[in-house]
């Protein structure tokens, strides 16, 4: 048996993410079903308003449809030192 990787939740459109909000998804069940990307370091950054603030924006201008793979998280608390501790990235 293979188990799939959970897809991003970063990565989901805005429209997937309308959907999830309007079958009243938790963020238990977002926690369960999507990913936290590996530069963000926060714990569950996926738990909503305890979580990682870039990845939990749901608005369509939201920060984590920005999201570049060298992590828009520099921008939060917990991921900042980690994020300015390693050489910038070029996109
Ligand atoms: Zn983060």
């Amino acid at each position: 048996m293979t188990i799939e990787p959970k897809p991003y939740f970063h990565e989901l459109s805005q429209t997937e993410v309308d959907q999830l909000i309007q079958e009243k998804t938790t963020w238990e069940m977002v926690m369960d079903r999507y990913a936290q990307p590996d530069w963000c370091v926060y714990q569950d950054a996926l738990s909503g308003i305890y979580g990682c603030w870039t990845l939990t924006d749901l608005s369509p201008t939201s920060n984590r449809s920005q999201v570049s793979p060298t992590g828009i998280c520099k921008l939060c608390d917990d991921c900042k030192p980690k994020y300015e501790s390693r050489p910038e990235i070029s996109q």
